[in-house]
């Protein structure tokens, strides 16, 4: 019987997700139909189990039900926790299992797809929402030598450094302080690039930098990334990796088999020109 899974958000119709979770299907042989649903904003709750009660067997979380989808779930891995969001639940019996793979999708894609090493990096993380917050455990496991986290709202990034000290060497920022600071990678987590803004970063910041990435994708050049671009920074990268990153890895943990990604992210990259 085809188990079905799906992803929800709202609004969705411009999801990759479906896309990519059948091209993952399709590649290893598994019996699997995954669907997109608009979630009504006042009934994220019912929509989950509804879909639960027809056979869903996982789903995919997207904006902006991340938090909800975190107070739903009975159970939740080290990541979510930490996070306080979650990207992926996997429903078994009564139980809700749910998970974040933004971070690791993110660290995956910066690591083996662009072969940057983060261990000993000083890296600079640009915003403190939910996407930099699923970001921070799995950047720190990696061993930098230290994670700045900037933020226009400084408090919720002094909350970031504050909550993930035990973890590793992180501290939080202003975009004012890091006037004259050199790092080995940034990586915008804001949504500026959503509305094509620039968030207030000092620009020599990034001269010196081996990666300059950007999570939002499908966008070609941001004005981030032309900002890095023209401080000389030679790897540019949007975020298509990152999510078919975190994809696989939700694949893994609800079918038990790893998808190869390569030939996915190929397929949805967009030239950053
Ligand atoms: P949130 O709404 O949770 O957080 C937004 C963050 O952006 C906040 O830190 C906010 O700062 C900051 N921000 C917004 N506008 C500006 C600006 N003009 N200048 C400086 N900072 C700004 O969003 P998410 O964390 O969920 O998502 C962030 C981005 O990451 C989104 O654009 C999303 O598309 C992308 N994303 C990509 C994924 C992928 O797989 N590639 C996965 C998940 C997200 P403040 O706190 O001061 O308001």
């Amino acid at each position: 019987m085809t188990d079905r899974y799906a992803v929800i958000g709202n609004p969705i119709g411009h999801s990759k997700s479906p896309l990519i979770h059948g091209s993952f299907a399709a590649a290893t042989g598994q019996d699997i139909a995954y669907s997109a649903i608009e979630g009504p904003l006042d009934g994220f709750a019912d929509t989950v189990h509804a879909f639960r009660a027809a056979g869903g067997f996982g789903m995919n979380i997207t904006a902006p039900f991340k938090l909800q989808a975190f107070d739903l779930a009975t159970d939740r891995l080290e990541r979510a926790e930490l996070a306080g969001a979650t990207n992926a639940l996997k429903f078994e019996g009564s139980r809700i299992y749910a998970d974040n793979f933004d971070g690791v999708g993110l660290v995956n894609d910066i690591t083996r797809n662009l072969g940057v090493a983060m261990k000993g990096a000083r890296v600079l993380l640009l915003g403190a929402g939910g996407a930099a917050r699923g970001a921070l455990l799995p950047f720190l496991a990696q061993a930098p030598a230290e994670l700045v986290v900037a933020n226009r709202t400084m408090a919720t990034a002094a909350g970031l450094a504050g909550k993930f000290a035990a973890h590793g060497r992180v501290v939080a920022s202003g975009y004012a302080e890091l006037a004259g600071q050199r790092f080995d990678m940034v990586i915008n987590a804001t949504s500026a690039s959503l509305k094509a803004e620039l968030p207030p970063l000092p620009a020599e910041v990034l001269q010196g930098a081996g990666l300059a990435y950007e999570l939002v994708y499908g966008k070609g050049l941001t004005p981030f990334l032309r900002l890095a671009q023209n401080a000389g920074v030679p790897r540019l990268a949007d975020g298509v990796g990152m999510l078919v990153e975190q994809a696989a890895e939700a694949f893994v943990w609800w079918r038990g088999v790893r998808p190869d990604t390569r030939a996915v992210i190929d397929r949805m990259t967009i030239p950053l020109i």
